[in-house]
């Protein structure tokens, strides 16, 4: 009788295996170990330290620990060995190296496109999501193409270039407080955007492309009451995007760990992570139960030059020290999860991320 039970047993696993196979092997459709959607947090000024200090003062474990894969991104730019966000924007954004101050374009100022470009190209939708304006320099990455990083009106016309879906962040002055008085947000309008202002307004939209302007110029820090939001604004882009039966690419920036770092506030740099890391948990929750979904969190560069010169695991404190007001050339931490995850453990270049994102999505480049 056992034996028999045994059998049964053992018939019913080869069954399954079996059966795992044959949908590994399917002909039809994408094989499932190539993510359809794939989900770019990028935590500007992240170091390990950063995330060290972090999961030292939070009471609970971070998502950013559930990540099976981790490696190492160089930054280096084409002209600086530190980097600047828009020339490390761009490698990750566009696969190329270019100079400190440049977005989306080469060292001689000629435009590249972005996989939110490309992937929009191929028919999936593309988001950029910043607690900063939309138009600083991690974000304009994805979206804009520039010599100078500091042109946002020129930038934020960019958006406007049919190569982005949904943005969600600051930056509303660029729009509509311009020098040349054009409203962007009417011919946001005209394009099909829903163009909204509040967080409120956000979450009652029901359009698949959503223009999210949420300060005139940057959001506020998280302890000035943004706490929370980031992880909000994650599930608003997931839930319009994911309309495009195609997929969708979202890039999702962390800004204000950079500006904590540059103003050497550990507290203000600890809040900023816990909150970004909130973020993550939303995308890794639907990544869990979509299955189709690659999320890939990094750095653009290290800021501070932050240094954990003592603390207490147990009373969840910490003490630090900030060898610089500015980025360090410290190698940054990637975190992967998901279909094609395992390519980015290791150490690679930050030019790296963007040929892995155009393989496995399968997207042709012209
Ligand atoms: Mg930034
Ligand atoms: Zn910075």
């Amino acid at each position: 009788m056992e034996s028999k039970r045994l059998r049964l047993l053992f018939i019913m696993l080869v069954i399954i295996v079996s059966g795992c196979t044959n949908v590994s092997n399917s002909e039809s459709g994408k094989s499932a170990d190539k993510p359809k959607n794939i989900i770019l947090f990028i935590g500007d000024g992240m170091g390990v330290p950063h995330l060290q200090a972090s999961m030292t003062v939070s009471s609970q474990p971070l998502n950013l620990e559930r990540f099976p894969y981790s490696g190492l991104s160089k930054t280096h730019s084409a002209d600086s060995y530190i980097t600047d966000s828009g020339a490390a924007g761009t490698a990750i954004a566009c696969g190329v190296k270019t100079n400190n101050g440049m977005i989306g374009v080469r060292p001689d100022g000629t435009p590249v496109s972005s996989i939110t470009e490309i992937a929009k190209r191929n028919g999936l939708a593309a988001g950029v999501i910043s607690t900063s304006a939309i138009t600083h320099a991690t974000p304009a990455s994805f979206v804009a193409h520039n010599s100078g990083r500091g042109n946002y009106e020129e930038i934020a016309a960019d958006f406007l270039n049919g190569t982005i879906d949904l943005f969600i962040g600051g930056g509303e002055n660029h729009f509509r407080k311009r020098k040349d008085s054009v409203d962007l947000t009417l011919k946001l309008k005209e394009q099909g955007f829903d163009v909204v202002y509040t967080m409120e307004e956000m979450k009652k939209s029901e359009s698949a492309k959503l223009a999210s302007l949420l300060a005139k110029d940057h959001m506020p820090s998280v302890t000035d009451g943004r706490q929370g939001l980031l992880a909000d604004m994650t599930r608003k882009a997931i839930e319009t995007l994911g309309k495009n039966k195609n997929g969708f690419v979202l890039m999702i920036e962390g800004s204000m760990i950079d500006w904590a770092g540059h103003e050497n506030n550990l507290e203000y740099l600890i809040a900023e992570m816990i909150d970004l890391d909130q973020a993550v948990g939303a995308a890794l929750d639907f990544a869990s139960a979509d299955g189709n979904t690659l999320i890939v969190v990094t750095a653009d560069h290290e800021t501070g030059g932050l240094v954990l010169s003592g603390g207490d695991k147990s009373g969840h404190k910490v003490e630090a020290i900030f060898a610089s007001t500015d980025h360090s050339a410290v190698m940054v931490p990637v975190f992967s999860y998901g279909p094609g995850a395992e390519r980015f453990s290791g150490i690679h270049d930050n030019t790296f991320f963007f040929g892995e994102f155009i393989e496995l999505l399968g997207l042709k480049k012209d």
